[in-house]
């Protein structure tokens, strides 16, 4: 029996703009979006689209079933939406070998399992897609539309290798087509395309991955390539074998890739390829520059994020604090020695007892090494109560624009259980530092935390 379609998308509307056409018309919020012009909205892009024709008619719809319309001609109708996409998030058709999502421990919130693999929100918010699951009108909409810039996982333009990599289920695929990544970049060639490769030991690494990058570098609306390693838990029961890179391979990666960036930028004045700083702290290497990420375009994608921390340096420092302060900072095993060096100029501030602690990552194995996925567990387990005055984190380690950990336990949790403040830390060293010495007024909040799309930034794959 065929399944019933699904219900029309009907966003729920979060807020009202006093005075506007809305609010005049009796608009509540929790009242719902039921169409624009007589068309069903599917997103808030529609959404605006629509907006642009000038004059339209807006319906709406209360708890109790009944009907508002009102119209509007050229002024925004004054509704917020409590989302972006009103009838649901496009799931991805594939069963990659080296999905984060598939290697989460059970028992977080359902939200940070949702395989997101929407257009949509990449253009949005700058999430990775694959585009395997787009159909010929998701393709159309794109270009009509001109959504972008997009952000695509490409892993390899071996179409062969692909396959085997992401093992798209082909039920999920609704045009196979869109399974085939050069017909997909060459089809929309109008979008400028950010793109990244998780890169496998042994798998499209090497020969493969420059095979990539020459056929990426041809393509004119292809901006930018972020090469990350693949993350990996360890969840990973019935998932196949995977390892990490070693710090000899990590060397290797970053010759070959060095190699390319000095090529385009003597030929096109950009490096086009970038290494995700994963790659430099394995090998025991030295970080680029700051010129050579060029305006840190991939920072969410762990591209370049270490040295937009350190750069601008600390502030000036005093040679003691007014209170005496016993301050501890939690952070990942991968951040946790260049944290260490970079704060030890502060060991001559006078009165100031400070400690950088690398915490092992017990809830997604010990092999999860940056500072974004660290639950409140991991700090419950690694730091013991009332043994500082103060405990720092990294603003990554909480839902953006929340005080929520991943697992759901806040920073008064925190607080409660280790009989200390605990403050988000700050994004950069000078910040950092500021916070250390006079407290947290000096913090600002990331752009980014982990979120659906961002807990896969964080491990750096999708
Ligand atoms: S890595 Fe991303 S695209 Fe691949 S299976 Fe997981 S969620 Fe889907």
């Amino acid at each position: 029996m065929p399944l019933p379609p699904p219900p029309p998308p009907r966003a729920v509307i979060r807020d009202v703009t006093a005075g506007s056409a809305a609010h005049h018309a009796g608009v509540k919020p929790g009242d719902r979006l039921v169409s624009v012009n007589e068309c069903e909205i599917p997103d808030v892009l529609a959404y605006r689209r629509e907006l642009m024709l000038g004059e339209v008619t807006v319906t709406t719809e209360r708890s109790d079933g009944s009907l508002l319309t009102f119209e509007v001609a050229w002024e925004d109708p004054g509704l917020e939406f409590e989302d972006v996409i009103f009838d649901g998030i496009r799931t991805c058709a594939n069963k990659c070998d080296f999905c984060y999502v598939h290697q989460m421990p059970k028992g977080f919130r359902k939200s940070l399992y949702m395989m997101d693999d929407d257009f949509r929100t990449s253009f949005l918010y700058g999430s990775f897609v694959t585009l395997t699951n787009l159909t010929d009108a998701d393709v159309n909409r794109i270009l009509d539309e001109h959504l972008s810039p997009l952000y695509v996982s490409v892993h390899t333009a071996n179409e062969d290798l692909r396959s085997d990599m992401m093992k798209w289920w082909r039920l999920k695929v609704k045009d196979p087509a869109a399974t085939r990544i050069r017909d997909m970049i060459e089809r929309l060639e109008p979008i400028d395309l950010y793109t990244q490769m998780v890169l496998l030991p042994g798998r499209n690494d090497g020969d493969e991955m420059e095979e990539t990058l020459a056929y990426l570098a041809e393509r004119p609306n292809v901006q930018a390539v972020a090469v990350v390693p693949v993350g990996l838990t360890d969840h990973r029961t019935n998932l196949p074998d995977l390892r990490t890179y070693t710090a000899e391979e990590s060397r290797e990666v970053i010759r070959r890739v060095e190699a390319v960036q000095r090529r385009m930028l003597s030929e096109r004045g950009t490096r086009f390829v970038f290494l995700s700083d994963e790659f430099y702290i394995n090998a025991g290497l030295a970080l680029p520059p700051t010129e050579a990420y060029e305006g840190f375009a991939m920072l969410e994608n762990g591209v370049g994020m270490t040295r937009d921390f350190l750069d601008g340096g600390m502030p000036t420092l005093p040679p003691r604090i007014e209170q005496p302060r016993r301050v501890l900072i939690a952070t990942g095993t991968l951040f946790g020695p260049i944290l260490e060096r970079a704060l030890a100029p502060l060991a001559s501030v006078e009165d100031l007892q400070l400690e950088v602690r690398a915490l092992e990552n017990r809830t997604f194995g010990h092999v999860t090494s940056v500072a974004g996925l660290l639950a409140g567990r991991d700090v419950l387990l690694g730091v013991k109560p009332g043994e500082a005055d103060v405990l720092m984190l990294s603003p990554n380690v909480v839902k953006y624009g929340t005080e929520l950990m991943l697992d759901d336990r806040s920073l008064d949790d925190l607080r409660r259980e280790l009989g200390m403040d605990v403050v988000l830390g700050g994004t950069t060293l000078h910040e950092l530092t500021e916070t250390i010495l006079f407290g947290a007024e000096a913090t600002s909040t990331p752009q980014f935390g982990f979120s659906t799309h961002a807990i896969k930034e964080a491990s750096q794959q999708h």
